[in-house]
């Protein structure tokens, strides 16, 4: 998003689509969003907030008909979800090697012949011009083999974190009242749970599940010192408060079931004791009784 507004102040013209509130982008909408001076379509594969799956291989056809380049931002996605360039219809993919485990500093974009990119360096010729400067082998090297053993243990990896995310999900609205999962459920990476609870400060939940040894976060990472609403919420229809009672918590292939357990076990009573203190659940319970006392009248 930053990249394209950057490309706005030099005079390109950007269209932004909606994602609605599953958070998921209208393949109907890309379609008649594309003006014959469109050059490039960049979706991202998985979104890092709440998780939801792009329909890119669709999206990716779409380009190819219309002869425009077609990039997706799949750091999410690759070591979590099959991630094939060819089945995505994709011209370029963009991947970071920490978020699978790799080494920090390095990352790859997966260029498909006959696209002609220009660099963002000059100098030095490596990367066949592109990426001038001295590489980074070791860090390479770590994000082929970080990429080598998520493809190994995919199969594995991925019904045995979709079965801890699921339970997690269950025990979470099943023991909160007025809790609810941001985005799709279904077109979701396995490992992702984005809670919002009514009432409460994301922010503080955080603080309490911190101090039981739980890591969670409310806006992305890099925003999260920011206490604006996250774009990525706001995308999909939140308002503010309900935004800031969001939770994401994420599964990887060593948390155990004990652990979800016992996320299962500490967020109910945080939640109740953070609400015990809220103004906006107070209002939200008065504004219940109200429409209770209405309906008894009626
Ligand atoms: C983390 C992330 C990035 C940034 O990658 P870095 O290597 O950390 O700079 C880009 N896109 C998505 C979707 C991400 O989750």
């Amino acid at each position: 998003m930053e990249t394209c507004s950057a490309l706005e102040k030099k005079g390109f013209e950007v269209t932004y689509l909606p994602v609605y509130e599953e958070g998921i982008v209208k393949v109907e909408d890309l379609k008649s969003a594309i003006k014959e001076e469109t050059i490039l379509i960049t979706i991202m594969h998985a979104n890092n907030e709440i998780g939801t799956i792009q329909p890119i291989a669709e999206i990716g056809k779409i380009a190819k008909e219309n002869n425009i380049k077609f990039h997706s931002d799949a750091v999410q996605s690759v070591g979590k979800i099959p991630v094939d360039v060819n089945e995505l219809n994709v011209d370029l993919l963009s991947i970071s090697s920490h978020k699978i485990y790799g080494p920090k500093g390095v990352g790859a974009l997966y260029i498909r012949k006959r696209t002609r990119l220009e660099p963002i360096l000059y100098g030095g010729g490596q990367e066949k011009d592109l990426s001038p400067g001295t590489e980074n082998v070791a860090g390479i090297v770590g994000l082929g083999e970080a990429c080598r053993l998520a493809k190994e243990e995919l199969d594995e990896n991925i019904p045995y974190i979709t079965n801890l995310r699921n339970k997690l999900i269950d025990g979470i609205l099943n023991s909160v009242e007025k809790s609810y999962i941001n985005g799709d459920i279904e077109k979701r990476l396995p490992g992702n749970v984005n809670f919002r609870f009514t009432g409460i400060e994301g922010e503080s939940l955080v603080l309490m599940l911190d101090a039981k040894g739980i890591d969670g976060s409310t806006g992305s990472a890099c925003s999260s010192k920011k206490l604006t609403a996250s774009h990525v919420l706001k995308a999909i229809g939140l308002e503010d408060v309900d935004s800031h009672g969001s939770l994401r918590l994420t599964i990887g292939p060593e948390n155990t079931e004990e652990e979800v357990n016992t996320v299962i076990k500490e967020i109910p009573p945080i939640v109740e004791k953070l609400r015990s203190m809220s103004s906006i659940w107070e209002k939200e319970e008065s504004l219940l009784k109200n429409n209770t006392k209405r309906c008894d009248i009626d």
